[in-house]
């Protein structure tokens, strides 16, 4: 169990929830733009829907931006199963506490800062956009 308070988590799931929604709108917008009549059908679905449903749904587009969006939302809706059962804020490697400030910038972070340096350090290819 973590040991944030309870505002601490609060503002997390507000951060979480802010985020999401920012990415469905995003996701929307760039269904709309593409001017493709599926796709603008699809924008209003995306606008109706919560995130599983949303990433689901998004997940047979075969579209690059896209599929950076949906890989977000998963990450979200990870993350909010970690408040579920508490152990969010709580680093995957070190299994140290990632601090309060950090998920507030990232509510999707699941290693501590120095276990992520780490990490992109020998991971640098996974991280790199797909072209
Ligand atoms: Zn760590």
């Amino acid at each position: 169990m973590s040991k944030f308070t309870k505002t601490q988590k609060a503002d997390l799931a507000r951060a979480l929830e802010h985020r999401g929604q920012q990415l469905r709108d995003d996701v929307r917008t760039m269904l709309l733009q593409s001017g493709d009549e599926h796709y603008t059908q699809l924008a209003g679905r995306v606008h109706d829907r919560g995130d599983e449903s949303v990433a689901d749904m998004l997940n047979d587009l075969n579209s690059t931006l896209i599929d950076r969006h949906i890989h977000e939302l998963r990450e979200i809706d990870a993350a909010r199963l970690r408040m579920v059962d508490g152990t969010i804020g709580r680093c995957i490697s070190c299994d140290g506490e990632i601090g309060h400030p950090r998920l507030m910038a990232y509510p999707m972070a699941v290693r501590c800062i120095h276990c992520q340096e780490q990490f992109d350090k020998t991971h640098h290819h996974e991280i790199t956009p797909r072209l």
